[in-house]
């Protein structure tokens, strides 16, 4: 059985005891390293003086972890530069935001080749490698250039833009281009893989073969979408722990009668929070009655504090959330309890029980996990209702949601005022069809699936080259 590698910006070992702070993902993809022998390389996440291109070695449970720091210029030009304040917005539709800057573009596959170089002292040639993200797009390409010849996947997790917003980026054929190096790309839903399927065709001059393989570049790469899912059974089961039971009284006391929405997002600007909270402002003006009888809990954890968009949307929502509050709050009732703090997931398992809702708008987002969560954690007797963005990745598979377009507050608002006043049975109707969604397509699957069909097309392809 071949060593499975498996390449991401982070590394994130799980500690031995506490899956539930390590997320889904990187639970999953360790007990794959686990079983295969791996090697999970990837960012230590220090930023130093000299950088070293031999990675730091270190064992855990039988898996090699191998890492390797960023300088301050890489940290700068290809972190927060490149791969964050470019690469990221312009996945996320956002080209008002997107920056480009040469050097930048430079530092990215300067990094991505230093990866590649600390990486390949350690492969052996019947390895797998996987590699994660829109940070390391290069690096399978650099390998390729150093001569390694193994089975290469590549997973984005964020969505694949539309080519006329493609096209904005100055370098998007190298981009596209460096995709070409691997055997297998996975995408988190069809839509991605069809407008990368578009760029293909009309602006790469490429075509779809046969086989199914695309062609372009004079190279050839399978694709296909493998929508990420999350560790149901575990979340479900979290939610009746200790710790999440603790969460969910406190929370129920603090509440009363009234009902909970709840939003749990990294705090940035795809997950249209400033959009939410106008819809909730609307909801409350629009029907007065929900005014003392429903409160909106965001949970917007601070992330990349250190690039200027991200401050800049801090600052709107501290004060949309003050102004609001400053016009409907009374005395012992606050309509937007805003927490810029993170909480473990087993806590978030028993804040999601406690919410009769989830408001998910985000306007942008490769699939959005804290809407699978937030199924999976509800009471099977009394489960609450998920409104979600048509926009998240999720919303291909969670169709028994309310879907909404975040950009219509009026449509928003009216979903908001179904699920106040959802009936039982549709709740649960609606719920079941999600949770078996949830369960059926679950993190185990994703991540098999990936690996299997990466040991197939790289076998199909070495016989298709011999063939050819
Ligand atoms: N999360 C967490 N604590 C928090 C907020 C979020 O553990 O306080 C986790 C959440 O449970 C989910 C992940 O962060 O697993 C967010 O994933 P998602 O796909 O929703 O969004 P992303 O941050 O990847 O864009």
């Amino acid at each position: 059985m071949s060593r499975l590698i498996v390449v991401s910006n982070r590394v994130s070992v799980p500690g031995p005891k506490d899956k539930a702070a390590a997320g889904g993902l990187a639970v999953a993809l360790y007990a794959a390293l686990k079983k295969y022998d791996g090697v999970w390389f990837g960012w230590s996440g220090k930023v130093v003086d000299n950088v070293k291109t031999k990675a730091y070695i270190a064992h855990s449970d039988g898996v090699t972890v191998a890492t390797t720091d960023l300088s301050h210029e890489d940290y700068d030009e290809y972190y927060n530069g490149f791969a964050n304040s470019t690469l990221w917005p312009l996945f996320h539709y956002r080209t008002d935001l997107a920056a480009y800057e040469r050097s930048h573009d430079k530092s990215y596959f300067r990094v991505n080749a230093r990866f590649a170089h600390g990486l390949a002292p350690l492969l052996q040639p019947d390895d797998l490698i996987w590699v994660h993200d829109y940070h390391l797009i290069p690096c399978a390409e650099e390998l390729r250039g150093m001569g390694y010849e193994q089975p290469m996947g590549f997973f984005l997790h964020i969505p694949f833009p539309a080519p006329q917003v493609l096209l904005t980026l100055p370098n998007h054929q190298a981009i596209v281009r460096a995709l070409f190096a691997y055997d297998l790309i996975g995408f988190q839903t069809e839509s991605d893989l069809q407008e990368f399927e578009d760029y293909v065709l009309h602006e790469a001059g490429g075509e779809v073969l046969p086989d199914g393989r695309y062609a372009a570049f004079g190279q050839t790469v399978y694709a296909d979408a493998f929508p990420i899912g999350i560790d149901a059974k575990d979340m479900s089961e979290m939610a009746w722990s200790p710790e999440a039971v603790r969460h969910h009284d406190r929370m129920r006391k603090s509440m009363g009668e009234r009902k909970m929405i709840i939003g749990v997002d990294r705090l940035d600007y795809t997950k249209g929070l400033p959009e939410r909270f106008a819809a909730f402002e609307r909801l409350l003006t629009q029907y007065p009655e929900n005014r003392d009888r429903v409160s909106l809990l965001q949970i917007a954890t601070t992330s990349r504090a250190d690039v200027p968009d991200y401050i800049d949307i801090q600052e709107e929502l501290q004060s949309a959330a003050g102004r609001i509050n400053g016009q409907f709050a009374d005395f012992d009732w606050v309509p937007i309890r805003y927490v810029n703090r993170s909480y473990p997931r087993r806590s978030l398992a028993g804040l999601y029980r406690a919410s009769e809702i989830a408001l998910i708008t985000p306007l942008r987002d490769g699939m959005n996990l804290v809407a699978k969560e937030y199924v999976a954690a509800q009471d099977p007797e009394d489960p609450g209702v998920l409104i979600l963005s048509r926009f998240a990745g999720a919303a291909q598979q969670l169709d028994a949601a309310l879907i909404v377009n975040p950009y219509d507050s009026d449509a928003v608002v009216e979903a908001l005022q179904r699920a106040m006043n959802m009936p039982l049975e549709e709740r649960c109707e609606r719920w079941r069809q999600l949770f078996d969604n949830v369960t059926k397509e679950d993190v185990s699957c994703w991540r098999d699936d990936f690996v299997e069909r990466l040991r197939k097309v790289s076998a199909l392809k070495v016989k298709a080259v011999e063939a050819s």
